[in-house]
């Protein structure tokens, strides 16, 4: 039978279901990573391979399976972080933006029938605020969220040391808090919502609009004039040289994550922000309008002492996260 982890008692002790060594697996839209983890969050082996996503399930879950064997002679339970929305519970992926054909797949459970041993499946930017608790910037902080900004924006909620999921396994779905009621259309068929706003691929778009527009910007130079080459790194790139419109569209982008965690400290009152994925990596470009921003919105006593800091555990937080999930404590 598959053990799944009831997540209605995810929280505390009881969610900590073993103590030897875990496989855990990120799957993610570009690349499948896979991690032999001892109770440490040490890494004693890991594997990777392309996921090349746009031939579909099947061969992607062979790839999945390649990548478990790599560091596994198929002892351990196995832990992955995928991308949402899924169903933690029965272990389906309903779908997934960046995994073309994914409707309802049974993730947990083919893996289980090939493996025999227990397989959980998780939302990887919730498990993401499991692995910055438990091994990252977080360690220690009771009450926490972690963002991911990347090709979309997703959370992970930490409260009174447990991590909070909702009645589907689907809390913490920050990329989705409308900011702009009218603003532009976000993949999941809202609108001006904060992954709509400033996701890197947001980001790219503001800058084509205001090159469509004529804006005078070195962003045209680093793409050799091809709009469709521009992304959020190459704007970052642009920022970072000095670029004005590079750098209105980041303090944008900034302003609006900034909004959302001003949001989110009035309701979830935590005490550390933890920012990761890749538009993160733009640094101050990002954090200091984000700061700026959560200064001047949200009110004195909910800010005060209210630190937002990168994540500490970069490309790895995915893998740790999964094991975080099922690793017993100490
Ligand atoms: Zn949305």
């Amino acid at each position: 039978m598959t053990v799944f982890i009831s997540y209605s008692c995810i929280i505390g002790e009881e969610w900590r279901q073993v103590k030897d060594n875990v496989v855990a697996v990120d799957l993610g839209g570009t690349l499948i990573r896979s991690a032999l983890i001892n109770e440490k969050g040490e890494i004693l082996a890991r594997a990777k391979r392309e996921t090349l996503a746009q031939e579909g399930p099947e061969p992607v879950i062979e790839r999945i399976e390649a990548c478990i064997r790599d560091v596994s002679k198929g002892a351990e339970p196995i832990s992955i972080a995928a991308p949402g929305p899924l169903d933690p519970w029965k272990g389906i992926i309903h779908q997934a933006p960046n995994l073309p054909g994914w409707r309802e797949v049974p993730l947990a459970d083919i893996l289980h029938r090939t493996f025999k041993v227990p397989v959980y499946l998780n939302n990887d930017a919730n498990l993401a605020a499991l692995a910055e608790h438990r091994f990252g910037a977080g360690q220690g902080v009771s009450d926490l969220i972690y963002l991911t900004i990347s090709t979309g924006i997703g959370g992970g909620i930490i409260s009174q040391g447990r991590l909070l999921v909702g009645a589907k396994g689907l809390a913490g779905e920050v990329g989705h808090m409308t900011l702009e009621p009218e603003g532009p259309p976000c993949g999941c068929g809202g609108r001006g919502h904060l992954e709509s706003l400033a996701s890197g691929p947001a980001i790219a778009r503001r800058a084509v609009e205001e090159i469509e527009k004529g804006a005078e910007t070195s962003i045209t130079r680093l793409v050799e004039g091809e709009p469709s080459k521009v992304t959020a790194k190459v704007v970052a790139q642009a920022a970072q040289e000095g670029d004005p419109l590079a750098n209105s569209i980041f303090k944008e982008a900034g302003f609006y994550i900034g909004l959302g965690i001003a949001n989110l400290l009035h309701i979830l009152n935590p005490e550390l922000i933890i920012i990761g994925g890749g538009v993160s990596k733009a640094g101050d470009l990002l954090f200091d309008p984000i700061r700026a921003t959560v200064e001047a919105r949200a009110i004195l006593s909910i800010k005060e002492g209210v630190k937002i800091v990168p994540s500490a555990l970069g490309d790895d937080v995915g893998l740790l996260g999964a094991a975080a999930f099922v690793l017993k404590a100490g």
